[in-house]
């Protein structure tokens, strides 16, 4: 069985619903169909949750008003008959009546993540009921009761693995089973997420957890460029990627994937393929432990970085002072990304501010502290073991007009990372482009 995972953008209209309801029952296969909320939403959902924050609940109705007329708009477009419409309205003005319940209780961050899940159980709702109209056999399993995270917020597999097997034994024999993209419980049992972007993660951990045949995450272009198509012209798409290669560059800024989406993938040996709702017969990327030697497949730009510089000639000749440095960023639950170090000093970088305060305040007792916020990871991804002499120079070489901050290499085999301002992002990735795919 395949794991299907359709985006904002591809349920993003009636119209886009149907043409995935379409792709999904083109055969008779059975299939496991992940759905994001229609694209929009979940920032909407987000702006309500502000609102509410600022204890403004007014212009928290403002928002649901405007998103419910959306939905209500989109039942007339989406069903052939009143039925299914009825049954539809029914359900979406139930869900709008509960999110204006918020406006007038004291609102914490629980209830931002019970809000912020009502977009995709809209969704899925709205495409279970088509499907149904449609007379495809189809059942609405709920991701809430199969996607658990643990008490460090990480998907708990053990569980996800579990339910997920359960729900697809007691249900079998149907043709389509939809559920919910990003949404889950924690280790409370709250309603929780996994974060922004987080249905391919869902998807990967279903796909996972089933040992299906194959992920696919369908979106709104034909699989990975080989750069950021957002700031970067003549992009085009990579056909294939180590499971490590397309791991680096989601958490080093593909959109395209979630950060950490790939890992289930990959400690399960599930092939995960990126394809595109708009241009479904377009090969778009294949995702597999199959590894090309001798490329450079794609650059991808983290941003929201702050660089971290401590200086110290106490570090000259001397051990365990990194394991002090380390210490501390252990004990604020606050992970490095890129480290370079020098006799007399260690530059890193972590993209979680949130006890930047108190981390510098206990670095200080062992050096000079300096920091420098909004920096832009740059990462080049491919082939870059020792042996495939020369790739790296060339990375390098493409940036000789960048100030460039840091440079790692050889932490991996598959990656070299340059730290630059984010006022110099696309010029280095433009640079890139031309010098490695030009
Ligand atoms: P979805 O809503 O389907 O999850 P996303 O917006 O999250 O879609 O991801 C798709 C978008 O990712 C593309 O429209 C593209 O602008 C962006 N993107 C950024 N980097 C890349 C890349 N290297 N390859 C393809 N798309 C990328
Ligand atoms: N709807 C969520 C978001 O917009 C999850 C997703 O689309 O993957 O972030
Ligand atoms: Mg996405």
């Amino acid at each position: 069985m395949k794991v299907l995972k359709f985006g904002g953008t591809s349920v993003g209209s009636p119209e886009r619903m149907k043409s995935v309801c379409s792709l999904i029952t083109a055969d008779k296969e059975q299939k496991i169909v992940v759905l994001s909320a229609m694209s929009g939403t979940t920032n909407s959902l987000v702006e309500i949750s502000d609102y509410l924050y600022k204890k403004n609940p007014e212009g928290a109705s403002t928002i649901i008003n405007q998103l419910e007329r959306k939905y209500m708009a989109h039942i007339e477009e989406l069903y052939q008959t009143e039925e299914w419409r009825e049954k539809t309205r029914t359900f979406l003005k139930e869900q709008f009546r509960y999110l204006r319940s918020f406006t007038k209780i004291h609102f914490t961050s629980f209830e931002e993540k019970v809000i912020l899940a009502e977009g995709e159980i809209m969704s899925t709702n709205m495409v279970t009921n088509y499907l149904l109209e449609c007379g495809i056999n189809t059942i609405l399993l709920p991701a809430l009761e199969m996607i658990r995270t643990d008490k460090n917020a990480e998907p708990d597999f053990h569980y996800i693995t579990e339910k997920c097997n359960n729900y697809m034994t007691e249900n079998s024999g149907y043709q389509i089973y939809i559920t919910q993209g990003f949404i889950c419980r924690n280790a409370y049992g709250e309603v929780d997420n996994l974060l922004r972007g987080g249905s391919d993660y869902t998807a990967c951990l279903i796909g996972a957890a089933l040992q299906a045949d194959e992920i696919q995450i369908w979106t709104d272009i034909d699989g990975m460029h080989n750069n950021d198509p957002r700031y970067v012209e003549g992009t085009q798409p990579v056909h294939q990627l180590h499971f490590a290669e397309a791991a680096e560059l989601a958490y080093f800024g593909a959109k395209i994937l979630h950060p950490t989406c790939i890992q289930p993938a990959k400690f399960s040996g599930v092939p995960v393929r990126l394809l595109n709702t708009m241009d479904p017969q377009a090969p778009g990327t294949l995702i597999n432990n199959d590894f090309f030697e001798g490329k450079i497949k794609a650059v991808a730009a983290r941003d929201g970085n702050t660089c971290i510089r401590i200086n110290s000639s106490r570090m000259l000749l001397a051990y365990g002072f990194l394991r002090k440095v380390f210490e501390i960023f252990e004990t604020y639950r606050t992970s490095i990304d890129m480290i370079c170090t020098s006799e007399v000093g260690v530059s890193l970088t972590i993209d979680n501010t949130s006890h930047l305060a108190d981390i510098i305040s206990e670095l200080k007792k062992y050096g000079t502290v300096s920091v420098e916020e909004n920096m832009c990871i740059i990462c080049v991804v491919g082939d870059l073991r020792p042996e495939n002499c020369g790739f790296e120079s060339i990375a390098c070489d493409a940036l000789r007009e960048i100030p460039v901050r840091m440079i790692s290499y050889g932490g991996s085999n598959h990656n070299i990372s340059f730290l630059v301002k984010a006022e110099d992002k696309q010029r280095t990735l433009q640079a890139l482009q031309k010098t490695l795919f030009g």
